[in-house]
């Protein structure tokens, strides 16, 4: 498996996607064992690098090195997948770019008025934002004049009028929609 390799204090995609690859490929080795009666000493996963002409790459893994990770986090999930909170809202990500969901949590937060519209503002902007009540882009875009504990000033201010310039498009958009 690769190394884990934090970058700024996050893990890094490729240790991600290998990971994810090792516990899904893990969890159907283990099922299989159940159906055969005989566990797998070894799994395989093929990680893709995204580009169509670089061949994957295949890692090779210990089972014993991640049953126990693997049997813990089926628990939760189906702990999770029976009891699922009811106020989930998707958040966006460095994958949304390739995800097939996108469009489905674009309209919602279209319909949200969701703050992550605002250009180039970071997820941590949004949480400072939240935080202090400014919960949307309308009332980002509304806010006058206070300050935002974690955000400076100056970059306040520049989010503000992002904020302002996507409401500003927005209703110019709906007006042209009206007007068709
Ligand atoms: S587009 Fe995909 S990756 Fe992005 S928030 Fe939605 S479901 Fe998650």
């Amino acid at each position: 498996m690769a190394a884990l390799t934090p970058e700024s204090g996050r893990l890094s995609p490729a240790f991600l996607a290998t990971f994810l690859g090792c516990t899904t490929s893990a969890a159907w080795t283990l099922d299989l064992a159940q159906m055969q009666g005989r566990v797998a000493e070894q799994s395989a996963v093929m990680l893709g690098s995204g580009d169509p002409a670089v061949l994957p790459v295949t890692q090779r893994f210990r089972l014993a090195e991640v049953r126990h990770y693997v049997r813990r986090a089926a628990r939760r999930l189906e702990r999770f997948a029976t009891d699922t909170p009811i106020d989930l809202e998707s958040e966006p990500c460095g994958h949304c770019g390739k995800c097939e969901w996108r469009v489905t949590c674009e309209e919602a937060w279209t319909a949200s008025d969701h703050l992550c519209r605002v250009a180039d503002i970071s997820r941590r902007q949004r949480q400072r934002l939240m935080e202090a009540g400014n919960s949307t882009l309308t009332l980002l875009g509304a806010l006058e004049a206070g300050r935002v504990l974690g955000i400076g000033a100056e970059t306040l201010s520049r989010l503000v009028q992002l904020a302002r310039l996507q409401c500003r498009s927005a209703d110019e958009d709906r007006l042209l929609e009206a007007a068709e």
